[in-house]
Formats: structure tokens, sequence, C-alpha cells
């Protein structure tokens, strides 16, 4: 099975409520979709969203990565030369690392597919189910109390909740979450670096000292700032998750050697792909820390492939916050995994058993 050639396209799915961060509001996932062909007439599919402000990615930095730099340096070469074609891959050009990740997801697709298997399988297997959180997005207290009773009702039973504007506000947000929910949901916080380390110290021992349990707090500074991480991790009870602060697995290996957090969170989209957070799985899970498998705003293609990783690595891999497609009205994939509100399960076709995508506008090449 050889690699012939590609094809892109722009996937465009309304979102049901507006994602908001303390970074930013999205109301759609608009994403970039790779084809690649092969001689054989089987077809892998990848795909990335530009997240202009964690990852740096763009549109227009996918589409060129690929087309100037990644798929020209592919084409003609045998999809059994797996890791030739990840380090080719990787090695490509620096940074760009959603790019590489769309790409590498195809690849993987099409290597499971050659061995007509799940890609899960060839991973080293699994049980090929999971269970993800959903996201409340940062707003109004009232509306973000009555979307997290709507999850738990919708049958969540852990919920991620987006904080990091103004910290009075975002503790009293936590403390009307928990009181409405607390028997029904495990609580996640994710600060999206809008806290500074001392702010998250005190917030967290306020927290802690009303009896709010808290499953962890994820990035609440900065990603550059390390220090900060490890002056929090260091301080608090509740377990400290780095998501800005780490993308590649050598991040991973100083991060852990500072004891700058408790768990890390993968994201395709931040490693450049399959290849690397394997790598990162394995280095966490030497070292004995726990791993969350994550996304950015991704439609079931890159996340069917996150999850056939999870699945894979179920000893590091312990938490799912894989909820791109529960957040959008519909979902344009035919085939891959099946996302029934919090439980993911995949299937057992060959490769992601992606068959067909809707709402996919091709660009000409
Ligand atoms: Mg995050």
């Amino acid at each position: 099975m050889k690699i012939t050639g590609y094809k892109l396209g722009m996937l465009r799915v309304p979102l049901v409520t507006a994602f908001k961060t303390a970074l930013r509001t999205v109301d759609h996932i608009e994403d970039i979709v790779i084809i690649i062909e092969t001689d054989t007439g089987h077809k892998g599919y990848g795909e990335a969203p530009a997240t202009a402000v964690i990852t740096g990615d763009t549109h227009g930095s996918i589409l060129d990565a690929i087309r100037t730099f990644i798929m020209p340096r592919l084409i003609g070469m045998e999809i059994t030369s797996l890791n030739e074609i990840t380090q080719i891959i990787q090695g490509a050009l620096v940074n760009n690392f959603s790019a590489k990740a769309a790409v590498e997801i195809a690849v993987y697709d099409l290597f499971a597919q050659f061995y007509g298997a799940p890609l899960y399988k060839i991973l080293g297997g699994g049980q090929p189910r999971l269970s993800t959180d959903l996201t409340i997005s940062v707003d109004y207290i009232d509306k973000m109390v009555a979307d997290s009773i709507r999850a738990c009702d919708a049958g969540y039973e852990t919920l991620k909740i987006k904080v990091g504007k103004d910290i009075g506000v975002d503790i009293k947000r936590v403390k009307a979450i928990y009181a409405a929910v607390k028997d029904r949901a495990l609580l996640r916080l994710d600060a999206n670096q809008g806290w500074s380390p001392r702010q998250t110290v005190a917030a967290l021992h306020e927290l802690e000292e009303a009896g709010i349990e808290l499953e962890l707090i994820e990035q609440p500074v900065k990603g550059e700032d390390l220090k900060g991480m490890k002056y929090i991790t260091e301080r608090v009870r509740t377990p400290v998750m780095a998501d800005e602060s780490t993308f590649g697995p050598r991040e991973v290996i100083e991060l852990i050697q500072m004891q700058a957090a408790d768990i890390i969170n993968i994201k395709l989209m931040k490693t450049g792909g399959i290849s690397n957070a394997i790598k990162i799985a394995d280095i966490a899970s030497i070292y004995g820390v726990e791993c969350m498998i994550g996304c950015m705003l991704e439609s079931s293609i890159s996340v069917t492939a996150a999850a056939h990783l999870a699945v894979a690595k179920p000893n590091v891999i312990t938490k799912a916050d894989l909820d791109g497609p529960s957040l959008c009205q519909f979902n344009p994939v035919e085939g891959g995994a099946t996302f029934d509100s919090s439980e993911i399960t995949l299937s057992e076709e060959s490769g992601l058993g992606i068959k067909s995508i809707e709402n996919l506008t091709m660009l000409d090449d």
C-alpha cells in the first residue's frame, strides 16, 4: 500500500452552545481534513483545528505545512514504513504540531487498515470503550449551573468547568456548581492559564477549606510558567494537571523531573500526532504519572484517533476529555467511534473505521 496523493477539505459543524474559555469564544468547529490516498484505493482520514491561541496553528499554516513541507515527502512511500514516515512528518518543519497530527492520524488509519484491524489493536489492544467528561463553558453563574445540571441529566458523571476569568467570580462559580451537582458528578477545573500562582493557591485553599473536592485543577497559570506550576503543586491538595505547559515528550520529561504537575494532558494537536503521544504515555508510565487524553475543538475524526490511543494505554491514560463531538450539533462522520453522551465506543472496522464525511468543502490543491 503506497501513498499516492491526498485531498484537503474544510469541515464546518455548528456547536450546541458557544464554547467559552478564558482565552476565546467559538461557535463552530471549523477544521482542516486530510484524506490520504493510496494505490490500493484505501483512504486514510486526519483532521486538525486551528487553535492559534494555544498551538499557534491557523488554517493557513496547517494547509501550507501539509501542502509544501509534509505531503511532498510522503508521496510514493509504503504505508508499512510507519516509523520512517512519522520521522519524516516530525522532521519536515519545526512546530506546526496540528498539521503533523492531521497527517499522522491519516497515516496510522491506513497502517491499521493495511493489517485489517482497528487502530487500538495495532497499538496494543484494550477494551474499546471510554467514558468522557463534558466541558461547561465559562459564563454567568446561573447559566453554568443550569448547563451542569443538564449535563448530569444527560448522563455525564464528570464535568470540566472552565474558569480563569475573574478569580472572585470563579470561586463563586465553582461553589454554586458544586452545591448543585456534587452528588452526581466529579468536577475538574480548567483555568486555561487565567490565574497567577498565588491566586491559584489562595483559590484552591478557599475551595478545599469549604469542603469542595475537585478531581483536578488544569493549567491554572501560563504554560511557560513551570515554576508557577511547581509552586502550586507543592501547596495544594487538589491534583494539578499540565495542559499548555507540555506539548512534546521532551517537555513532559522536564515537567515530571521538576515535579511541576501531577497529571499530564495529552492532546494529539500538541504532540504532533500519535507517535509522540505514545512516547509521552510511555514516559509518564515509567514515572507513575497519570495522563488525560484531551482534544481541541475537534470532530470525531481526530477524536476517534485519540480514543484509540487511550484505549491501548489504559494503565497510564486514566482520564478522557474527548467531548469535541458531543459539543457539535451533529456528527458529520459516518463510521469511526460512536459518541453516546459520556460513552465512547470504538468500531471494530479496520483503522479508524471512517466511511465518509458530510459538511466537508473540498479545497482545490
Ligand atoms: Mg485545557
